[in-house]
Parts: structure tokens; sequence; C-alpha cells
């Protein structure tokens, strides 16, 4: 199988002499190096730094379990043990609670992959539940003890001290994130791929014989948003940028095993939604069969009567057949 990159196809879609010239002639953009790089640095930033957040979050979270567990024991070591009904109840509790456990364990390994998620959530948090309450029936059956309640009601509150410094960071960090997120992405977006990443390997379509790394992917409401950038200043996107962003929605349906709704092509100025459509997935297969034809020949040539075309090409100095 031969795979054609979504970039050539782009090539392709605007002139097939132009996709033809630039295998042998490369015309590097040094303003769109440059624009890639520096999306690359703060889409990395980002990821980074919303990695340390959820860290924080994580670490508030069990921060504040431990320590209501630990102030919870110290109580309970300061009036002994409990009645033996309050005992059952709790252990009756906890064995329900368990139950429930077991049967979102059993709902995520059925689930699919992108309920998954929630469900091996909602088993974690029931787990915990459990696990508290099981605690609390074990410790409220110990004999009194002042000294070692003070003592872990003084650890509790070291912790929560150090839960509380941890949660101002988040505060700071979460601004931060917010700040560079609205310059160059959806809010509420998550960064799932980055194409110039080195963890960003290329994407290969087995089902389409396509392949290529689009700039980068974002996952919006469960969709995964492929995402090209341009550093062109355009009022609507050509032809051949629609039939790019279309082979990357088609590498984002095959990779994550679902069609994304659209994809997202910004220039200078603004971006545009473009719909993941049939008809636009027509014309990739088609363009892609003409391609390997071409490509199987040795030779192909232009195919319009356009002199903006060619005069906003890249390769016409390079061109015999040029309009203009
Ligand atoms: S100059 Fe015109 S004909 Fe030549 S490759 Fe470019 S667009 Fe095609």
């Amino acid at each position: 199988m031969v795979y054609v990159s979504a970039g050539d196809l782009e090539k392709y879609a605007y002139c097939p002499l132009s996709w033809w010239l630039s295998k042998k002639y490369k015309v590097v953009s040094k303003e769109g190096i440059e624009k890639h790089r520096e999306t690359e640095e703060k889409l990395k930033e980002i990821k980074i730094k919303e990695k340390k957040a959820k860290f924080y979050e994580k670490y508030i979270l069990f921060s504040s379990i431990f320590a209501s567990i630990v102030a919870i024991s110290g109580l309970a070591f300061l009036h002994g043990k409990m009645e033996k009904f309050w005992n059952y109840f709790f252990i009756v509790i906890a064995l329900i609670w368990l139950l429930n456990s077991s049967f979102f364990l059993y709902r995520a390994t059925k689930a699919v992959e992108i309920l998954q998620a929630k469900y091996e959530k909602m088993f974690l948090v029931s787990s915990m539940g459990a696990t508290i309450i099981a605690f609390f029936v074990v410790i409220l059956s110990v004999p009194a003890n002042p000294a070692f309640s003070k003592f872990l009601e003084i650890l509790a509150l070291i912790w929560i001290i150090i839960a509380n410094i941890i949660f101002y960071r988040l505060i700071y960090l979460s601004e931060d994130i917010l700040s560079k997120k609205i310059k160059y992405i959806p809010v509420k977006s998550k960064i799932e791929y980055i194409g110039a990443d080195k963890e960003g390997k290329e994407i290969i379509s087995e089902k389409y014989g396509i392949r290529g790394k689009p700039d980068y992917i974002l996952c919006i409401d469960d969709d995964f948003i492929p995402v090209e950038e341009k550093t062109a200043d355009l009022v609507s996107p050509p032809l051949s940028h629609v039939i790019q962003i279309t082979a990357y929605c088609m590498l984002v349906e095959d990779k994550y095993g679902k069609s994304p709704p659209y994809g997202i092509i910004k220039y200078k100025n603004s971006q545009f939604k473009i719909p993941y459509e049939m008809r636009w997935k027509k014309m990739v297969i088609e363009m892609r069969k003409k391609l390997l034809k071409d490509l199987e020949k040795g030779e192909t040539h232009r195919n319009h009567f356009n002199k903006r075309k060619c005069l906003n090409c890249a390769r016409r100095e390079f061109c015999n057949e040029k309009l203009v």
C-alpha cells in the first residue's frame, strides 16, 4: 500500500504540477517554520502546565482525604470504643459500597473507550468511600489514647496547611494556563497531539492509504479535532486547504475510531471550521487515486487556467507550464 501524505494531497489539489515539482524543489518558508515553532512551544508549555495542574489537583484531593482520615482517627482515640450496633451498621454500609464499586468496575470493563474513564472514576470514588467507612469502623473500635489523638490532630493540621499552599499554587497555575489558552486554543479544549513534537509521530491510515501530521489535535467535548495553521492571511480557505484538513479528519477518524465533526484551518487573522463531509472525503479519495496514477506514469501537468494560482505558486520559478 502506498501512503500518500496530506501535504502532497494539498499540493496536488492546488495544481498537480506544483506537487510534482515539490518532490524535486523544496521551497522552505522561514515565516512558516518560525510560526510552527512558536505554536509548538506554546502548546507544549500549556500541556506541561496542565499536567502539573492535574498532579496538584490529585495531591490536594489525596491530602484532604488523608488529613480527614487522620483527623477522624484522632477523634476516635479521644473517645474510645463505639457501641456494637454502630459497628455492625458501618460494616454493612461498607459492604454495600464495595458492591457498588464492583458494579462500576464491571461497567468499566464492558464500556466503550470514551465511557471507560468515567466508570473508572466512579469506581475509584466508590472504593475510596468503602475504604473510609471500613477504616472508620476499625478505628472506632480501639481504646482511648488522648496523647496519640493529639499527635494525629497535629499531623492532620500540617497536612491541610501543605494542601492549602499547593491549592494557592494551583490557582496561580490555572490562571496562567487560562490566559495562554485564550490566545491560542479554545479554553475548554485539551491538547491531544502536537505534530512537531518528538512524541507526535506521523499518523498512518491503513483504511484510506494516507498519512500525515496535523499541526495539532484538540479534544473538544470528547471529539478529536485536527488543526492546521497557515501563515497566509486569507478570507476564505481554498480547495487545497479544505482537502488537506479533510485528509487530517480521515486520519483522526482512523486513529481514534470516531469521526471528527469538523477540522480547523487557522490563518493569520481568521480561522474556519471545515465540516467533515462526505463530498470532501470522496474528493480526497479520488485525488489520491489520480496522484498515484500520475506517479505511475512518471509525469503530470497543469490542470487549470487560473493565472492567480500561478502568480502565488511557490514552484513558479521552476515551472515551464506557468500561465504568467
Ligand atoms: S506555476 Fe502554475 S502551472 Fe506551474 S506549478 Fe505553479 S500553479 Fe502549476
